[in-house]
């Protein structure tokens, strides 16, 4: 008998603009959940939607978290590298009748879509969206601070997008390969993407593969209560003072960060983090606004 499946996690930022304090603190909650485990922790740069890549954003990211500390395992994965693997899943797909073409336009489209095209033999001259079948099963998941999560996928979120008009693979499906292609079998991201998951779910169901754990911690949030991101114009963190910024983010974090901590240098600061990681002080929060932090 094999050992117990040994901690695989991840951390899979997209290289549109240089690492804020919103995806350092993610960061940081997913490299002490995989460390205070002995688990591996891996990077991949989800760059496949060209569109929003910023250039030079990939290299920032990567030194951003060298400096504070964030140190990874194996070679860092770049999710463009793998564009056969994507064609490949959705050509199995397409064997077994589970996707479609859609040339509806956005302007036609609701939030959810209908399945209008299911049965529409759609011109290949225009250019055409891939789209899943779903069905009216329900996808739950136990999240380890969230709690049980259901969806009805019809209902929720209608036959959605796999392979985008443009020739981009959708995120919902390069992540459900990718997290299967590098066996990560735990996921800590930030809340936002929480309402994503059954949708992933449901996709590693179709294609057979297994789903790893999930944790879905909260997202720093504005004065105005927003994400922090490059919408609200997230400033850079500031890789001068990395023990401040680290310091800070653990008490963000609830993790009580003694005082004595508070100019020691990073490592010590991150040893002591996973000797003393205990995010059940997340539990149930979906957002953190560091203004109102106590
Ligand atoms: N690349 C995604 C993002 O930056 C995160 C992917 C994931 O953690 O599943 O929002
Ligand atoms: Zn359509």
């Amino acid at each position: 008998m094999p050992d117990k499946q040994a901690y695989i996690g991840r951390f899979a930022p997209s290289p549109t603009g240089p690492l804020h304090p919103g995806s350092l603190y993610t960061a940081l909650a997913s490299f002490l959940h995989a460390r205070a485990r002995q688990g591996k922790w891996l990077l991949r740069i989800d760059d496949l939607d060209t569109s929003r890549n910023i250039k030079g954003s990939a290299e920032s990211i990567l030194k951003t978290l060298e400096a504070f500390g964030l140190h990874w395992d194996d070679s860092v994965v770049y999710q463009s590298q793998h564009i056969e693997l994507y064609n490949e899943y959705l050509n199995e797909l397409a064997k077994n009748n589970l996707i479609y073409s859609c040339t509806c336009s956005r302007k036609t489209l609701a939030d959810i879509y209908s399945g209008l095209c299911r049965d529409k033999r759609t011109s290949q001259n225009e250019p055409y969206s891939l789209r899943i079948k779903t069905d009216e099963r329900t996808i739950s998941l136990q999240d380890e601070l969230q709690g049980l999560i259901s969806h009805n996928l019809t209902g929720q979120h209608g036959d959605f997008i796999l392979k985008r008009k443009d020739q981009i693979i959708a995120y919902q499906f390069a992540v459900v390969i990718d997290d299967d292609r590098q066996q990560v079998n735990h996921v800590v991201r930030g809340f936002d993407l929480l309402d994503s998951t059954p949708r992933q779910i449901y996709l590693q169901q179709l294609l057979g593969l297994a789903t790893p754990d999930y944790m879905h911690v909260p997202v720093i949030v504005d004065k105005q209560g927003y994400k922090l991101s490059k919408q609200t114009l997230a400033t850079a963190v500031d890789i001068k003072t990395p023990h401040v910024v680290i310091f800070g983010l653990l008490d963000l974090l609830r993790q009580n960060p003694p005082r004595e901590l508070q100019h020691a240098p990073v490592a010590e600061q991150l040893n002591w983090a996973i000797d003393n990681w205990d995010p059940a002080p997340l539990k149930n929060s979906r957002t953190i606004n560091p203004g109102c932090n106590s």
